[in-house]
């Protein structure tokens, strides 16, 4: 059995942290009432989720009355977008998006054109940015929302948020950022950045799953998600869910209070990784930006040549080190991660490729720990690997 448990794919999920689940635990059980009813018990619970929409307002720089609580970062972005598409399709039908988003954008965008919609996917160059002259040039009459993700799940690149903001407004086009990865991570200011929706999602830093918010700008018409109930001010039904909205807003809270601190940390941690990473394997890519002011400091993408990227996570996993492959949602599948063959990672060497992310709970020794185990793996995967051979003309791992 392995001894150790090292966690190193906070960009799939975090813990939830003890703070947050202190916070939550009463709306489980003494305060349970639903936040819609008149009575006390209703109040009680109201009171709570007003408090936490305070929180997330507080967190992003909008009014409380801007953020509508979803079960996550996929229905965030579901609704953002068909919501949009459906509500102003008389304006237009054309969305603008990128070809990097995270599959609850792309899938979504997908889905539309089959109702009708256009799509332009925009492309990113070598370090995974869109190009603000593109996006300039993709903006058309009929254009009806642009969705441009704010931190990239799979290599980290931060897309330049304020500019493209300030280019929707221009050409008064409505503005939506998936920006899951980048809540609780960065800096967020809705209206310096002209951002009109935003998804956010409580379990990437360290709240509760199945918990998400949409910040919508007051006076922007959207179609509602789901009939039936009247919560939400009307537009999201369902009853509300009390606990876990407790401990997104605890969560937010405490993720920007400490934004500082854990980024120096986990900065560090990676920085290390990396450079010893560079400096004992060959033959590898580091993929997404170069420029660490430009990438989430959380993340650490590796293309391994000659090996596959789902034997490295196998051999890892035996030393009680969790990683992913690719991004969580196309693991379990072989396909290479069309987000690395986008920025340019030839498609036998995206094969190969690792997504290390640091969370506020790992040490300097698991950093180590890591290297010297992923420096054995490389080397015993290559020494088995025929593709050298073919590549190289002999086994020079070997
Ligand atoms: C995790 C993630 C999502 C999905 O969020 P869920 O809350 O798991 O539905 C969407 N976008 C990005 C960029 C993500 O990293």
């Amino acid at each position: 059995m392995q001894n150790r448990s090292i966690y190193l794919d906070n960009s799939a999920t975090t813990y939830t942290d003890p703070e947050v689940l202190a916070e939550m635990l009463p709306y489980f059980g003494q305060v349970y009432g639903n936040a819609s009813s008149q009575h006390f018990f209703g109040r009680d619970a109201l009171k709570a989720v007003d408090t936490a929409r305070e929180k997330v307002a507080k967190a992003i720089g909008c009014k409380p009355s801007e953020v509508y609580f979803t079960s996550g970062g996929t229905e965030s972005d579901n609704w953002a977008i068909k919501g949009i598409a459906h509500a102003h399709a008389d304006k237009g039908r054309h969305i603008i998006t990128s070809v990097i988003e995270h599959p609850a954008v792309i899938k979504t965008c997908k889905a539309l054109e089959k109702e009708g919609f256009e799509v332009t996917y925009l492309p990113v160059d070598n370090q995974g940015f869109i190009s603000l002259q593109d996006l300039e040039k993709a903006i058309r009459k009929d254009t009806a929302l642009i969705t441009i993700m704010y931190a990239n799940n799979e290599m980290g690149a931060i897309q330049p948020i304020r500019e493209i903001g300030a280019i929707a407004k221009k050409y008064s086009v409505i503005f939506h950022t998936d920006a899951v990865q980048a809540v609780g991570n960065l800096p967020i200011d809705v209206v310096a950045d002209n951002i009109d929706m935003l998804s956010m999602s409580g379990h990437k830093f360290y709240g509760p799953k199945g918990v998400g918010v949409l910040y919508k700008r007051n006076g922007l018409k959207i179609a509602r998600f789901m009939d039936g109930g009247e919560q939400e001010r009307n537009l999201r039904a369902s009853t509300i869910n009390t606990p876990a909205i407790v401990g997104i807003g605890k969560a937010i809270e405490l993720a920007v209070a400490n934004m500082e601190k854990n980024n120096a940390h986990i900065a560090k941690l990676r920085d290390r990784f990396v450079s010893q990473v560079l400096e004992k394997i060959d033959d590898i890519y580091y993929n997404g930006p170069k420029d660490t002011s430009k990438r989430l400091p959380s993340n650490a993408n590796f293309s391994f040549e000659f090996i596959e990227g789902e034997s490295i996570l196998m051999r890892l996993d035996m030393a009680g080190i969790a990683v992913s492959s690719g991004s969580a949602c196309s693991s379990g599948s072989l396909e290479p991660s069309y987000v690395l063959l986008s920025i340019g990672v030839p498609i036998e060497v995206a094969h190969g490729s690792i997504r290390f992310s640091f969370g506020k709970n790992n040490t300097m020794e698991e950093v180590d720990y890591t290297v010297e185990e992923l420096v054995k793996t490389v080397k015993v995967l290559r020494e088995l690997s025929p593709l050298v051979k073919m590549v190289k003309g002999e086994n020079k791992y070997v």
